[in-house]
Order: C-alpha cells, then structure tokens, then sequence
C-alpha cells in the first residue's frame, strides 16, 4: 500500500490544480473510531484536488471514502456505514478570514466552509474531519435484521427486572 502522503501544501495544489490520493487503514483514525464498536479491516481513501475559480478563490475538493462500523441503537449489532462524500472548501490565508461573511456555495447552495491553507496541511486530520461530519447522529439499520427478544419490548415497562438500585441496596445490607 506504501506510505501515504500526509501533509500537503494547499497553496501549490490550488495554484497549479493539482490532485493527490491516498488511502489508509481505519484503525489511523483515531478521534473517529475512539467512540466507536471494533472496526473490521477497512482502508480509507480519499482525493484533494486545488482548484481556483474565475474570481481568484481558492478551493481544496475533498473526497472521501470509507464504511465505518458504527453500533446501531436501535438493536445495538454493529454495521457498517458506507461514507462516501465530496466537500469544497474554501482555502483562506488567515484565521481573521475564517470570520469573514458567510458565502454560498453556488454548485451546492451549501454555506462555503473555510480553512486557512498551510505549506503542510495535514490531510489525515481533514480526511478525518470530513467522515466524522459524515456520521449521523442515531445510527441505526435501515431495518434492523432480528431484534433480540427483550428489546422487542418496551425496555421500561419490564418490571420482572430488577433495577440495578434493588441490587445496591442488597449490597449495602450486607
Ligand atoms: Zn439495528
């Protein structure tokens, strides 16, 4: 698989429309799988292309490529989320800029996000950036492929339980 590239300079990829690829294996990513069910062996790939429109902006397109295992909470198995997304985003030269004046973005009519470019941007780190935002909140299957049986109910109305407060006191007793 070789070494992936890992900072890139986005002045030069958006002067000269340059396109760099790479891919990496999830478990990189650690912000994002921290929280997350054991991952199966997955590589994430993704693509930064520079671009610069009529009006001399600057542009990193990002795509990214990856099937996260996330838990379901409905059913609570793991499954895996197919993450496939493409964001433009506006490279500007300061922090100060990052404040200016939102802008929409004419192809998506999405609010253009912004970053401030860098001799060494660390495309890991963005590319990370990126799958998190692709998550949803409350993942859940789509149909859930068996329920287990004390789910199918209502989990609150389950009074043969014992609530784990019954259980403390019995052990304070002793
Ligand atoms: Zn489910």
């Amino acid at each position: 698989m070789g070494v992936e590239t890992q900072y890139v300079d986005t002045y030069e990829l958006t002067r000269l429309g340059q396109e760099v690829h790479g891919q990496a294996p999830i478990a990189r990513f650690e912000r994002l799988t921290e929280d997350l069910p054991q991952q199966l062996d997955t590589m994430v790939s993704w693509s930064l292309r520079g671009m610069q429109d009529t009006t001399g902006r600057h542009f990193l397109r990002v795509h990214v490529k990856a099937s996260p295992t996330l838990e379901c909470q409905r059913c609570l198995k793991p499954f895996q989320w197919p993450v496939d997304s493409t964001n433009r985003l506006q490279v500007v030269k300061s922090q100060a800029a990052l404040e200016d004046e939102d802008v929409l973005d004419a192809e998506s009519d999405d609010i253009i996000e912004r970053i401030v470019g860098s001799q060494r941007l660390d495309v890991l780190e963005l590319v990370e950036d990126e799958i998190i935002l692709g998550l949803p909140y409350v993942p859940k299957h789509d149909v859930c492929p068996s329920l287990p049986e004390p789910l199918a109910q209502e989990p609150d109305a389950d009074p043969g339980r014992p609530s784990p407060f019954a259980a403390l006191g019995q052990l304070k007793k002793d």
